[in-house]
């Protein structure tokens, strides 16, 4: 396998995970956040992960400061000029994404491959009006990301299908499940997700049963391994929501995928799951 120089924008909830599953396989990672703190966050979980696998003898000492060593924690673009492959990973909004992906194309070499992460935003949007828009293409990991196999490797309009099958193989360099997706709203898997998540909402404000009875019953009788309410708080309640805009804007606002106003209320607060502390169920 050809070791790539990986670019990672946003070091977050799926940033810093995509960093280490690229970082393993001895990639050249820059990780870059806008936050300072969330990078100092991104090296300590790192540290642990690797400092874990040490413990369970899955690699040795010097190979977790050689995967440490893999990773450059950067604030500046720039520094991203070099990179081979770039993969956005920050908030769920166009706008930030046409943003970065303005400022990659004007930067990165025309043959490197600009990926996002997004869980719904039309690809082919991102990639309106930029130069190169066949190098741009979705690519869609899984929360934890080096935890969950798969990946949606997603073609907008304009990707071209050379850039489809290299992006396709590096998934399955980096030990991934890629499936090939077509550009269409919340993708495969957040299309399907949508109505768990709704329709568990729903049940929710209709005071037919509370967060820890619904996330019970899916386990006991659905054989979830989270509940709706539990996977939400891990994904973060901003970026689920955001999701759930998406998918029903990109719809044309059709009512099975309508918002719920207790995730938006929620996000108003500032209660977004695991990330801060509080969300569906109080972590602190
Ligand atoms: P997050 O909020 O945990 O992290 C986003 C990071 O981006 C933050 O650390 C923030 O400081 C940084 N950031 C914001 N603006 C930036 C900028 N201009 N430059 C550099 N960094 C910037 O979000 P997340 O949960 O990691 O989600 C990131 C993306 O991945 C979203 O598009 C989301 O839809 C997608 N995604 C999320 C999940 C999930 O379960 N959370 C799963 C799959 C895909």
């Amino acid at each position: 396998m050809n070791t790539k120089t990986v670019g990672v924008i946003g070091a977050g909830t799926m940033g810093a995970g995509i960093a280490l599953v690229c970082a393993r396989k001895g990639h050249e990672v820059k990780l870059l956040d806008a936050n300072q703190a969330v990078l100092e966050k991104a090296n300590g979980y790192l540290q642990s992960t690797l400092s874990r696998d040490v413990e369970k003898g899955k690699i040795s000492e010097e190979q977790k400061q050689q995967t440490l060593g893999q990773v450059d924690f950067v604030s500046d673009m720039e520094r991203l000029a070099s990179c081979d492959i770039v993969i956005e990973a920050v908030p769920e909004r166009l706008d930030l994404k046409k943003t970065i992906f303005s400022e990659l194309s004007r930067i990165c070499r025309c043959d490197a491959l600009l990926l996002t992460n997004t869980s719904s935003i039309s690809i082919t949007e991102i990639a309106g009006g930029l130069p190169h828009p066949e190098r741009i293409l979705g690519f869609h990991f899984f929360n934890p990301a080096p935890v969950m196999p798969l990946v949606e490797v997603i073609q907008g309009k304009k990707s071209s299908e050379e850039n489809m099958q290299t992006a396709y193989r590096f998934a399955e360099e980096l030990g991934k499940v890629p499936v090939r997706v077509t550009d269409t709203p919340g993708f495969i898997v957040n299309r399907i997700a949508r109505p768990y998540y709704n329709e568990a909402l729903r049940i929710h404000g209709d005071h037919v049963a509370d967060v820890a009875k619904i996330d019970r019953i899916m386990k006991l009788a659905g054989g979830f391994k989270m509940g709706p309410f539990e996977l939400q708080d891990m994904i973060g309640i901003d970026i689920n929501f955001a999701t759930t805009q998406s998918v029903y804007n990109d719809f044309f606002q059709e009512g099975r995928f309508k918002p719920s106003r207790i995730q938006q209320r929620m996000v108003q607060a500032g209660s977004l799951g695991r990330k801060t502390g509080e969300g569906f169920y109080d972590y602190n």
